[in-house]
């Protein structure tokens, strides 16, 4: 038997598999202490999950449109405007299973064989897999911790070829919680705008934002980034609904004509239930995400304070958002698999390697795991390095 060129170029997800492999010593009943996930350890809220009980009950359970109920993309388009002065009619939104699958959509209606795709370093799992099972190549756009992580916008042009397409823009960021700010966005849309590159706007964490730092949309700048950009959100990390499966973009006519039409003969429409979730998911207020973000600062301000204890072994970058610490362990003398690898059985704590998010010499650690775990972990962590070292 022989696979496809596709299947045989791309590579499993080590989030996934080292989340899996951690929750499976869980199970067999060891003291793992895992910092690999990537999703809120909250609960869905309560009216959410009411929701979805009443509208499998009520019969909600047949196909809906495929780009999603009009009560939910209604919501969605105002959201964009009130939020993120967006101005999208509810006929430019496509809801899919997922922001990942919202992505991955995107990513296969734009690029042909040997198109080139930016992607800022460190970038996360999924982008690279996705541009290789489309056909394109991935070209990783280096840079710098102490610029925090942002792109160099002068720097960006060396990477430009003929055959670019796309720029892939993910604020706040997934593995260093990296928020770019209006200026930065202004220089990225003028890159973009000028070489007239698509920018893919990765919103998934903007509900997750510290110190009062408040995300901007690319393409809210202008009518010209506008149109150039596909913004991409979901309902995963914003209202603990990641196994519920339900993300979105919105786009120009054409590109969100063209999703559909791979939607329609892929997936269909996502779970009819869990848009009428979703829908319900609109009415939980500031007080709601206020707390979230104040529970994920708190954590976070913690995880940095241990970090300056172990200053002679590990750095770090401040995340401004999302819920992970990309950690350099370039000190330790070990490489990101090694030192994972022997962290979780040498210590029971489990983090991701950074090699699968282009940096070898970092480990990331997630922080959407309560504070007696994380108080936990670090104990480990800190015994495990001074007694290695
Ligand atoms: N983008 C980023 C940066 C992520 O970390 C994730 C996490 N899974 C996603 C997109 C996809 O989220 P989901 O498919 O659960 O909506
Ligand atoms: N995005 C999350 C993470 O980076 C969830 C896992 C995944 O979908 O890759 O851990």
């Amino acid at each position: 038997m022989s696979l496809s060129r596709r299947a045989k170029e791309v590579s499993p997800s080590a989030t996934l598999q080292i989340t899996a492999a951690a929750n499976r010593m869980v199970k067999e009943g060891k003291d793992v202490v895992a910092f690999g996930a990537g999703e809120p350890d909250f609960d869905t809220p309560e009216v959410i999950k009411q929701e979805a009980i009443k509208a499998i009950q009520s019969g909600f359970t047949k196909y809906t449109p495929t780009t999603g109920i009009v009560d939910l993309k209604d919501l969605i388009s105002k959201k964009l405007k009130t939020e993120n002065a967006l101005d999208y009619p509810a006929s430019s939104v496509v809801v899919s299973c997922g922001a990942k699958h919202s992505l991955y959509n995107i990513i296969q209606v734009l690029i042909d064989e040997g198109d080139e795709v930016l992607i800022p370093v460190p970038y996360w799992v999924s982008y690279p897999e996705m541009v290789k099972l489309a056909g394109g190549t991935p070209v990783f756009v280096q840079t710098k911790k102490e610029n925090d992580f942002k792109i160099d916008v002068n720097a960006l042009s060396q990477y430009l070829t003929k055959k670019t397409r796309i720029l892939i823009l993910n604020s706040p960021s997934n593995p260093c919680g990296v928020v770019y700010d209006r200026q930065d966005l202004e220089k990225i849309a003028d890159f973009c705008v000028k070489n007239n590159i698509i920018c893919i706007s990765d919103e998934i964490y903007e509900k997750i934002v510290f110190d009062g730092f408040k995300p901007v949309s690319i393409a809210s700048l202008n009518d010209k980034i506008k149109k150039l950009t596909v913004t991409v959100n979901g309902f995963s990390k914003s209202y603990a609904m990641t196994g519920w499966r339900l993300g979105y973009c919105v786009a120009e006519p054409e590109i969100v004509s063209a999703v559909s039409n791979l939607q329609d003969h892929s997936t269909s429409n996502p779970t009819s239930f869990v848009q009428k979730a979703a829908v319900m998911a609109f009415s939980l207020q500031d007080d709601y995400f206020n707390d979230i973000c104040a529970k994920f600062q708190e954590r976070r301000d913690y995880i940095i304070k241990r970090l300056d204890g172990l200053k002679e072994f590990l750095s770090y970058k401040k995340p401004d958002g999302a819920f992970y610490i990309f950690v350099n362990i370039s000190k330790t003398g070990l490489d990101s698999f090694t030192f994972s690898k022997r962290l979780l059985e040498e210590a029971l704590v489990a983090v991701i390697p950074g090699a699968p998010f282009g940096c070898d010499d970092y480990i990331r650690v997630s922080f959407a795991t309560s504070m007696e775990k994380i108080k936990k972990g670090f104990d480990r962590i800190e015994e495990w390095i001074k007694k290695t070292q």
